[in-house]
């Protein structure tokens, strides 16, 4: 059994069904990327499964309890949040930011000890953060915010991570820093990370696994090269998708195509211009 077990989740938006009898687990020490187009339902499932939308059927169940039975701080100390970094917290400075983490666990005077301490310098380290510790955090780049974040989630010192869209506005530098980092914490603290993630290239290199999410349902789940195949992501995408080995490691390489026949003749154009090349 997983420590984080998603049972036949079923979220509702009104009438409207957001996600439909989803059955999913984490194991520690393991990435499982959720992947899928606009409005498959990726956010929900990070919310459901952080207990801030109830299921309207299913359970989510953290080292076999269900989380409804927990309270909010019980919680908290099983499940860390990433949040999209423009769903940053207010003017806070860094340090402050970082110690929200330990909230679950100061006493009732909300005084921060030792060990609070400790958790969130380490945190800070990790994240190679310390330096920023008395900056305004909404005065940091994209990259040193979304740190910031990842480092008050593991000030909280979970054995379960929810990331959403860890990458999202950052650039091609910063978006394999953060997740060389989250590797590295998974491998190393044996963290069950759930994640939602775009970038499908991305999800080849650093998941173990990966849920296919399209209208709210688990259309498939399984290793990058199962489940990333041509024909799945061509048809769930709608649009023409190819995929080839890595040339270094032989994972999947998503490569995008046209659709419009206009695109296609001119692509072909730089074909025929390469081979005059050689010849
Ligand atoms: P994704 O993260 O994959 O883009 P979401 O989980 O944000 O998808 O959305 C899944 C579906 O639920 C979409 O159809 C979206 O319009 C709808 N939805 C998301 N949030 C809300 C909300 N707060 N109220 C009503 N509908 C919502």
């Amino acid at each position: 059994m997983g420590i984080l077990e998603i049972q036949s989740l079923q979220i509702n938006y009104g009438n409207n069904p957001a996600l439909i009898d989803i059955s999913l687990s984490v194991e520690p020490g393991e990435i499982l990327a959720i992947v899928g187009p606009n409005g498959a339902g990726k956010t929900t499932l990070i919310r459901a499964v952080s207990g801030i939308l109830p299921p309207n059927s299913g359970r989510v169940m953290v080292a076999g309890t269900d989380i409804c039975y927990l309270s909010e701080s019980q919680r908290a100390r099983y499940l860390a949040v990433v949040p999209q970094a423009r769903k940053l917290p207010p003017a806070y400075s860094v340090s402050h930011t970082v110690m929200l983490g330990r909230t679950p666990y100061l006493n009732w005077l909300g005084q921060p000890g030792r060990k609070d301490q400790q958790a969130a310098n380490w945190a800070m380290e990790r994240t190679q953060t310390l330096p920023l510790a008395n900056c305004r955090i909404d005065e940091l780049s994209g990259g040193e915010q979304q740190r910031v974040l990842l480092a008050r989630a593991l000030a909280q010192q979970t054995p379960i991570l929810l990331l959403d869209e860890p990458t999202a506005h950052l650039d091609l530098h910063h978006q394999t820093g953060i997740l060389d980092l989250i590797r590295e914490l998974v491998d190393e603290q044996k963290l069950a990370v759930l994640m939602a993630l775009h970038d499908l290239n991305l999800v080849s290199l650093y998941a173990d696994r990966v849920a296919l999410l399209v209208n709210g349902i688990l259309r498939a789940v399984g290793s990058p090269p199962e489940v990333l195949t041509p024909q799945q992501l061509t048809d769930v995408y709608q649009t023409p998708i190819h995929v080839i080995p890595h040339p270094d490691y032989n994972t999947p390489l998503i490569l995008l195509d046209g659709h419009d026949p206009k695109i296609k003749n001119r692509l072909a154009n730089f074909k025929q211009l390469d081979a005059h090349k050689g010849s």
